[in-house]
């Protein structure tokens, strides 16, 4: 396999630490992996986190301290919360600060 650009700087470091070509081949395939999925990630998540962040501090703490979660009813988001966008808006999904259930949050 050849490798460009930062995989193949990455795949000379390998090698200088004594990994032989399957590791190597192992290693960068993983990292192109993880690189296609952060990419995606970003791109769905990004234009939702700014609107989400264009909206005033009051706005946002309405729509994460007033989430429901079938064990505790109304509750809060845990910190790790993500922010998606959908036909109807944006959506806060989450776990629940209680009991850590998933929880998703509808902003219309
Ligand atoms: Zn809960």
């Amino acid at each position: 396999m050849k490798y460009t650009g930062k995989y193949k700087k990455m795949a000379e470091d390998f090698r200088k630490d004594g990994a032989d070509e399957v590791l190597v081949e192992k290693f960068i395939r993983e990292e192109m992996e993880q690189e296609e999925f952060s990419k995606e990630y970003g791109t769905t998540d990004l234009n939702a986190y700014r609107i989400w962040e264009s909206w005033p501090d009051k706005r946002r703490d309405l729509y994460l301290h007033n989430a429901f979660c079938p064990n505790c009813h109304v509750t809060s988001f845990a910190e790790g919360f993500n922010i998606r966008q959908d036909a109807y808006g944006l959506i806060v999904e989450g776990n629940c600060i209680k009991c850590g259930h998933k929880i998703a949050r509808c902003c219309d």
